[in-house]
């Protein structure tokens, strides 16, 4: 492995990995790795940039540890000026948050975008008539569909954001997909194209989430559409960065002639 170009070994044909921006950290309580341990793998990969983007808690707060505004600074921060000191002059080494739009907060985004270079639109949960729905669990009605794609197309519209994360993440539990929920995705996937944030391909759901996303559907919007797309390994753990679930996605993603790019709009 050299330069970021792989020989497959399943025919899959040289692929180029030149960058990711879609990686965890130890602070979200259910990754490994700290900024230098991902940032040590990019560099033994050759690519040219690393986006470290763990969860981070929404302006509507969160169950789950992940990381607050009190940790940011304390112990999120820091660790990407110690990766920079070692690895900086080998690396273009980007901080970013992956985190749930909720409109009404844009100054939350905007305190996170003066300390960080993006930030990754993750819709986890969403909103149905006032209440928090979850992506994982509730989407399996219409209105929920239609309600995650409503939150994720405000998102995309504040301009707050670089990159579009496993925007089919609410067809987990595969609900069976009405006109409507067709719709809504399709107003999503545009929504990204005319305000300029890339649209993901993401491997974790080929690697923990078994084929679930990327769907048919977000490839034929993505073509529909001319997207510019980021495949991204969302891995968990440093040892699971490149490995044969990112090379299957990129080998998928350029048989279909998909615009795959390795430049965000950057925020800041
Ligand atoms: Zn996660
Ligand atoms: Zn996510």
């Amino acid at each position: 492995m050299l330069n970021g170009f792989y020989e497959s070994t399943d025919g899959y044909g040289r692929i180029s990995v030149k960058s990711n921006y879609h990686t965890h950290n130890y602070l979200c309580g259910h990754a490994g790795g700290t900024v230098c341990d991902y940032v040590k793998k990019a560099v033994e990969f050759g690519l040219e940039t690393l986006g470290v983007s763990d969860h981070c808690a929404s302006p509507l707060g969160t169950v789950e540890p992940y990381i607050t505004p009190k940790t940011m600074d304390r112990l999120y921060l820091p660790q990407f000026d110690e990766a920079r000191k070692i690895y900086g002059e080998r690396i273009r080494i980007l901080s970013a948050v992956e985190i749930e739009y909720f409109s009404g907060h844009d100054e939350y985004y905007s305190e996170l975008l003066k300390k960080l270079d993006y930030l990754v639109l993750g819709q986890h949960e969403y909103i149905l008539k006032g209440a928090r729905r979850n992506s994982f669990c509730d989407g399996l009605s219409e209105a929920d569909v239609v309600a995650y794609f409503y939150c994720a197309i405000e998102g995309l519209r504040s301009g707050k954001f670089a990159l579009f994360a496993h925007p089919d993440l609410i067809f987990y539990r595969k609900p069976k997909i009405t006109l409507g929920m067709a719709e809504a995705f399709d107003r999503a996937i545009r929504a990204a194209v005319e305000n300029n944030v890339a649209v993901e391909l993401n491997a974790n759901g080929i690697r923990n989430h078994g084929f679930r996303y990327p769907t048919d559907m977000l490839i034929e919007l993505c073509k529909k559409y001319d997207a510019k797309v980021v495949v991204s390994s969302d891995c968990h753990s440093p040892d699971e960065f490149i490995d044969e679930n990112l090379l299957r996605l990129y080998a998928y993603a350029q048989n279909n002639k998909l615009n795959i790019t390795d430049e965000l709009n950057l925020k800041n």
